[in-house]
């Protein structure tokens, strides 16, 4: 079978933020931390990733502040598993997920999305926009039957959220829950979406949405590690750089995509 190789794609887009603008400029910063000499090219299971040899780097999509970046996103990663990829995109902000998934459900139509979010992005519409950053995963429930949603790390979860989760069969395991120990079951193949306000704002300052109270930076990887074979593709978005503080968000971004990838390509 063809081997398919995790691609790195950059999204830098953050007009269906419904807060803070910012996110569209992480792209370069995660790729900066993910190759930067501060650290080495190999993961904690000791896998050395060369970037040209072990993963793609397919560049930025060009996209402009309107709905239709959603139909480039979905053009963009329509082509890189068209060309044998497993896209790893650098948000940007959460709205990105729906086009991604479109592109991949093409692809492959039964999997499990694990989310990593404080916010369950279950809106059926949120300031009048159903396809804001707190919308995307109500728009992919509704199109895709066969797909299943766990959600980690949520703890902002409101009434009409809530009805989402039960309607669309979520299975939210929030942070009272991961406190209390339960983790994900999951078998492949798997999508894993990062939103890095997912984690504490300890860990994670530069975001646009701070809730304190989330996964550490070990919890994360903890979940990563032991994601189930396939991956077929991940993001890790809502890195705002005007709110980090001197690059400890970008570093954790960088060092969840290494992570990620390292798992994908066993
Ligand atoms: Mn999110
Ligand atoms: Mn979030």
């Amino acid at each position: 079978m063809l081997r398919r190789i995790p691609t790195l794609i950059g999204l830098p887009y953050d007009a269906s933020s419904s807060f803070l603008r910012g996110a569209s400029a992480a792209p370069p910063l995660v790729r900066a931390a993910l190759h930067s000499p501060a650290s080495n090219d190999w993961t904690e299971a000791g896998i050395e990733l060369i970037a040209g040899r072990d993963y793609a780097d397919a560049g930025d999509v060009e996209l402009p502040d309107l709905p239709e970046a959603r139909e480039a996103i979905e053009r963009a990663i329509t082509s890189v598993v068209a060309t044998g990829g497993r896209p790893v995109s650098i948000g940007g902000d959460h709205s990105v997920a729906y086009p991604i998934v479109r592109a991949i459900a093409r692809d492959i139509s039964r999997f499990t999305i694990l989310q990593i979010d404080a916010h369950p992005d279950l809106y059926d519409e949120f300031d009048g926009d159903r396809f804001s950053h707190a919308c995307p995963f109500a728009r992919i429930l509704e199109e895709h039957a066969n797909v299943r949603l766990v959600q980690v790390g949520t703890r902002t979860m409101t009434g009409h959220q809530r009805e989402q989760a039960t309607r669309f069969g979520v299975d939210v395991i929030d942070m009272r829950a991961s406190s209390s120990g339960r983790r994900p079951e999951l078998s492949g193949p798997v999508y894993v979406s990062i939103d890095l306000d997912g984690l504490d704002p300890a860990f994670a300052p530069g975001v646009s949405h701070r809730e304190p109270g989330g996964l550490s930076v070990r919890d994360a990887l903890d979940l990563i590690q032991s994601l189930p074979a396939p991956i077929i593709g991940g993001d890790v978005v809502e890195l705002n750089p005007s709110q980090d503080l001197v690059g400890v968000t970008a570093a954790v971004a960088g060092k969840l995509v290494r992570e990620l990838i390292g798992r994908m390509v066993i």
